[in-house]
């Protein structure tokens, strides 16, 4: 009796043990498909202390350094779909990093940061601001799209889509495709709606012209539920600590 309560006793901890080994098994199996996706516009030592859109070098720096040191792996726009269509693993942290308007300051301040710790990131790139007084040059937008910039596209001149007409749309997306294409070779397939701005309309066009998705301004953390035309951004302002930027990294919020 004694030895059969025995048995009974270690047929239960083997139980228990099966049990604990199976559940990490099929919690990764049941992982969700969740991507941080961030949005910085101009990032320089000066930033102007009265536009929230200026961020400062020094702070981004920390925020670069806080990811890699945490094990984030940026992301390409490429495998970024992938990943949210199921068309590739997710890796254990995976951030997409974006960047508004071809400012100036990307080539000399924040490339150089990207370039310290290999990281991947887009540029959502206005035609007619390429070459443009405050802007990046052709030469600059070409030698980051070689080391891991992918140059997508933020319209001809920027406008605040919703208020323009769908043929005006269809005008502002399709020349800042032609345009980027005959300067990289390659076509853009990703779209960032400036000011967040866009309807039905916006989005039918992009439709139209095969774009994967568009991202506009807040909304969270994007995940393979998300809408592929209103993926959600996490806008860093300059009021933002670095405790505001890891929780909105966690969050979305
Ligand atoms: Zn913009």
């Amino acid at each position: 009796m004694k030895k059969l309560k025995g048995l009974f006793m270690a047929l239960i901890l083997l139980l228990i043990a099966s049990t604990q080994y199976q559940l990490p098994a099929s919690a990764k199996q049941t992982k969700k498909v969740e991507i941080p996706v961030l949005l910085y516009h101009v990032v320089k030592p000066d930033p102007d202390p009265n536009n929230p859109y200026q961020f400062s070098l020094e702070e981004f720096e920390k925020h670069m350094a806080y990811l890699h040191e945490n094990g984030y792996r940026t992301l390409t726009m490429k495998q970024y779909f992938n990943i949210l269509d199921k068309k590739a693993a997710m890796p254990k942290k995976p951030i997409l990093l974006t960047f508004d308007d071809n400012s100036n300051d990307f080539y000399p301040y924040v490339y150089p940061v990207l370039q310290k710790y290999g990281m991947k990131a887009t540029q959502f790139t206005v035609s007619t601001w390429v070459d443009g007084s405050w802007n990046m040059t052709s030469n600059e937008l070409l030698t980051v799209m070689e080391n891991g910039i992918d140059i997508q596209n933020h319209s001809v001149t920027h406008p605040a889509l919703a208020d323009l007409s769908r043929e005006q749309q269809y005008t502002e997306i399709n020349e800042a495709t032609k345009f980027l294409k005959d300067l990289t070779g390659k076509t853009t397939n990703t779209f960032a709606y400036p000011y967040g701005s866009y309807n039905a309309d916006t989005i039918s066009v992009l439709e139209e012209l095969g774009f994967k998705g568009a991202f506009k301004v807040g909304g969270g953390i994007s995940t393979d539920q998300s809408n592929r035309y209103e993926l959600p951004r996490i806008m860093i302002l300059q009021e933002h600590t670095l405790d505001d930027f890891v929780r909105m990294v966690e969050t979305g919020y």
